[in-house]
């Protein structure tokens, strides 16, 4: 049978009824398309995927690496030195720029391509109907034809036909600028409506934030609406931190300050009867000596490599300020469900008719009986109906995955069917002898979840379950142990279930209802329930999250428990998981929260650490009160309501396995195991990245202060340049790169989480760095100035002297890079040879200074002349005495 072949032409899907587009479209509402149809059509539409718009050219990218304070300087010097017909200088100058350039780029495009696929990892996921069968697919496998199934949350996967619509309303500004969310319905529009009036339309991208709906794919890839808009699509990737926001400003400052030294240099040289020429050349050689030329590049490979590093360790970075903003946070908000405990829900008590009965097993396994004092029971009165509420207002399956049993959907109501199971009930008969007519699905902000059910021997019913507070409001009655209606004894029920929460018990209340004949379920009807009984489910806290409290403790950072559950449950857990001693301060509800003034929040939320019965956008509050005291706040969501609150959070975490696509939007960072441990490792990771990027400023400065102070001096005394400006940019260039490079891998300090935050707007260098960077500057001015006037007083060449200063240089870097590899504590503590590539370094630079100094070309190009032995030992003196100075002076501060 040859299939007729469709179009996707047609403009006007939403003037069509949805039979029609199916008609159209091939596909059936019902059962959606069969595997090889979508094969076939996969091949000749391709993937639902947007072609990569290219953001800035990659010679515009290029080019804009010149476009720095500092390489303007290098710039001016180099045609300088080409006016000065300085042409191996000139050269050079423009070689080291161009080299530059080239490194920061490939530096950049290598940071865009690891955040870009990070951020294809968690690419969007969507459900689909195929072949009869819910399926969850990556959203770029749907072709048009496909049944596509939404819910609150959601990334719209394609452009849609909506054929239901359940409350449904989707946010469209991304492509409509309509910044209120828009509500659906199903019945088709005229024809000419605008795209914003075309409310039987889901649009690829736009974001669900409530209700239900089912479409059928009309339209994939760049033929969606958000595919012509191309505005949409270029959204390149910034790669500015906060540091390197800082970085900016300090080479603005920089470079003022090297102008007026080089001005200086000239003036006060020509002006004591020193030839022009050669003061051009002593102010460019200042210039070039002073810029730290390897720093933006090791800022940049810092940061991507404590991004990668994060990644092995489950946390994904979507904004790369997020890298460095971890290593401050000073408070953890944290869901409860799922990052603090596992997810793993099992009932163990049942409370009905009056009576508790004991669930044993663990797990989602079978195996389990529930008994009464000890004896097992026969499932009957309303023990059953209690079971059967569960089983039946329900959206979760069990599944066999690999030999085990899993919960498909929600693990709360995962506990019940297997819970049911184990009083007997047959699922699969259960939902045969009571077909479902309709659903309000579970919200966290209204807490219950209610199905409507028709009876095999006629009428309707309808079953609800939810937080006891929702149920009790709404109930008039309740049933005795035989499961006949009796007077509600709110007070004995409310007894039982505060007994079983402070257990940390997740207790869920289960109540029916009648249903009129006919009608559509509405919140309206729930209003005169029959209370059946509670299910209490254990869910155990992380052994992983349990540590790594106390580690985030130890670190100075407060931990705060975020949860749509019951206080007294929530309590309890958080005791089990250090969070709290058993009477430490009360947990603080959504209810009260609500009458809080934003003052005394603000006071409140400090001093508390378990927050119950939040509803979602609570949460926004809460990071607007901790932010407001001075705060630097992490915070983790899953649902569309927490995006609010992750984007205004410092560090907005979303979770990767059961967070909706909404939240990880709004995200920083992303969780792909959803654990709390995570955070904290993230945390680590974030301080680690921070303080290699610290070893890399306070081991670098010194050599640019140190060269600029050396030119200084000699244009002071009127004497010979003891370093050219070529050979300053050869230490420049090499050290940097071959020797600074590697304390991008030092291995975290061990006790990094034992320090205190530090605070985002403290200053990147401290007093005491600043103070030893001043004094290894001196030092390498001494030494370098003092090894040349020695050389030059016994008689060697002027190339020697300039030799042997050049090698004080590198060997004082190389002997202060050990000093950098902590910044308080001794080498002993650091191991010296916990860092490899460290020794590789070491090596290389070696064998580049003999090269420098003996090999005929590099005298050649770099004036360098060969140097003996005892010219070496003097050199390693002056690194040796910089390194043990240095050391005892870290041993001085350590006990001061
Ligand atoms: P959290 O994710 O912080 O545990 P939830 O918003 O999931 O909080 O749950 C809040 C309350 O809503 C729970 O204490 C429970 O009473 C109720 N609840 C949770 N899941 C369901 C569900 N699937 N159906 C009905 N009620 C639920
Ligand atoms: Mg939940």
């Amino acid at each position: 049978m040859t299939k007729p072949t469709i179009s996707l032409l047609e403009k006007h899907w939403h003037h069509l009824s949805s039979n029609e587009v199916a008609e159209l479209l091939d596909s059936d509402l019902v059962h959606g398309l069969n595997d090889d149809e979508v094969r076939r059509r996969r091949e000749s539409f391709g993937a639902n995927l947007l072609t990569p718009k290219a953001g800035k050219s990659a010679w515009l990218r290029f080019l804009l690496q010149f476009h720095q304070p500092l390489i303007y300087i290098l710039l001016a010097a180099a045609s300088i030195t080409a006016f000065l017909q300085e042409w191996v200088d000139s050269g050079v100058i423009f070689g080291v720029v161009l080299i530059n350039a080239v490194i920061g780029f490939i530096q950049e495009s290598r940071a865009e391509d690891a955040i870009a696929a990070l951020a294809r990892m968690a690419a969007s996921a969507t459900i689909a109907l195929r072949d009869g069968i819910k399926q969850p697919l990556p959203a770029a496998e749907l072709v048009p034809g496909d049944i596509v199934l939404l819910a609150p949350g959601d990334k719209v996967p394609a452009d849609l036909r909506l054929f239901h619509a359940r409350e449904l309303m989707t946010d469209e500004s991304a492509l409509t600028g309509e910044s209120l969310p828009v509500q659906k319905h199903t019945a088709h529009i005229e024809k000419d409506a605008v795209l914003a009036d075309r409310t039987n339309m889901a649009y690829a991208g736009t974001l669900v934030t409530r209700g239900h709906g089912a479409g059928i794919v009309v339209a994939t890839g760049d033929i969606t609406e958000t595919g012509r808009i191309s505005r949409l699509i270029a959204h390149a990737t910034d790669l500015s931190t906060p540091l390197t926001r800082k970085m900016k400003h300090f080479s603005a400052v920089m470079m003022v300050a090297i102008l007026g030294l080089a001005a200086f240099t000239f003036v006060v040289g020509t002006w004591r009867g020193e030839p022009p020429v050669d003061m051009l050349m002593a102010a460019v050689a200042l210039a070039v000596g002073a810029i730290p030329e390897g720093l933006p590049a090791a800022i940049t490979i810092t940061l991507a490599i404590g991004v990668s590093r994060m990644a092995r360790r489950r946390a994904i970075i979507r904004k790369l300020p997020a890298v460095e903003t971890l290593g401050g946070a000073t408070v953890i908000c944290s869901d409860k469900t799922g990052t603090l405990t596992e997810n793993q829900m099992t009932v163990q008590e049942i409370h009905a008719g009056g009576e508790i009965f004991r669930v044993s097993g663990s797990g989602y396994a079978a195996t389990g009986e529930i008994s009464y004092n000890g004896e097992r029971v026969e499932t009957r009165g309303v023990l059953r109906e209690c079971l059967l509420a569960g089983v039946l207002c329900n959206d979760a399956a069990l599944v066999e995955r690999d030999g085990r049993r899993e919960v498909a959907g929600d693990p709360t109501e995962g506990a019940l069917l297997v819970a049911a199971e184990k009083g007997g009930l047959a699922l699969g008969e259960m939902h045969a002898d009571y077909p479902r007519r309709d659903e309000l699905p579970f919200d966290s902000r209204y807490q219950y979840m209610a199905t409507l059910h028709e009876v095999r021997d006629g009428g309707q019913v309808i079953y609800v379950k939810g937080a006891l507070e929702k149920i009790l409001e709404r109930a008039v009655a309740m049933l005795n142990a035989e499961g006949s209606e009796v007077a509600l004894d709110p007070a004995k029920i409310e007894t039982h279930a505060h007994a079983m929460a402070s257990r940390g018990l997740r207790v869920l209340a289960l109540a029916k209802g009648v249903a009129e004949e006919g009608q559509a379920l509405k919140h309206s009807h729930l209003d005169r329930l029959v209370f059946i009984g509670l299910q209490g489910m254990i869910d155990p806290p992380r052994p992983e999250a349990i540590a790594a409290v106390k580690a985030c403790h130890n670190a100075g950072i407060a931990v705060k428990m975020i949860t749509g559950d019951h206080a007294v449950t929530a309590a309890a857990i958080a005791v089990h998981l250090g969070l709290r001693s058993q009477e430490g301060d009360p947990p603080l509800t959504g209810r009260q929260i609500a009458a809080l003034s934003d003052d005394e929040l603000r006071s409140a939320v400090l001093k508390t650490t378990v927050f119950a019965r939040v509803e979602p956008e609570q949460k926004l509050r809460l990071v607007e009160a901790l932010q407001a005291g001075g705060q630097i706040v992490a915070m983790t969501g899953d649902g569309v309501n927490d995006a609010p609150a992750l984007k205004q959070a410092d560090i907005g975490i979303a979770m990767g396995l059961s967070g909706t696509e909404v939240a990880k939007e709004a995200a920083d960072m992303l969780l792909t195991d959803d654990n709390f441990a995570s955070i904290e490792a993230a945390v680590e990771e974030g301080r680690g990245v921070f303080d290699n990027l610290i070893k890399f400023i306070t081991w670098t400065l010194p050599t640019n202060f140190g060269e600029g102070l050396v030119i200084l001096t000699a244009i002071v005394f009127g004497a010979t340049l003891p370093i050219t400006p070529l050979q300053i940019l050869w230490i420049n260039m090499t050290t940097a790169g071959v020797l600074g490079l590697m304390l991008a891998f030092e291995p975290i300090d061990k006790n990094i989480m034992q320090r205190p935050p530090r605070h985002p707007a403290a200053p990147i260098l401290t007093t005491e760095l600043m103070w030893r960077i001043l004094l290894v500057s001196l030092m390498l001015l001494g030494g370098a100035y003092g090894l040349f006037l020695w050389e030059l007083e016994t008689g060697e060449s002027l190339e020697q002297a300039r030799t042997v200063a050049v090698n004080v240089f590198v060997m004082g870097e190389l002997f202060y890079l050990f000093n950098c590899r902590s910044m308080t504590h001794s080498p002993f503590h650091v191991g010296f040879f916990s860092n490899p590539l460290l020794w590789f370094g070491v090596i290389g630079m070696i064998a580049l200074q003999l090269f420098f100094t003996y090999a005929s070309v590099m005298n050649h190009l770099f004036a360098s002349a060969p140097i003996g032995l005892d010219d070496w030992v003097r050199i390693v003196a002056v690194g040796l005495i910089i390194y043990f100075v240095i050391e005892a002076e870290k041993a001085w501060r350590r006990r001061g």
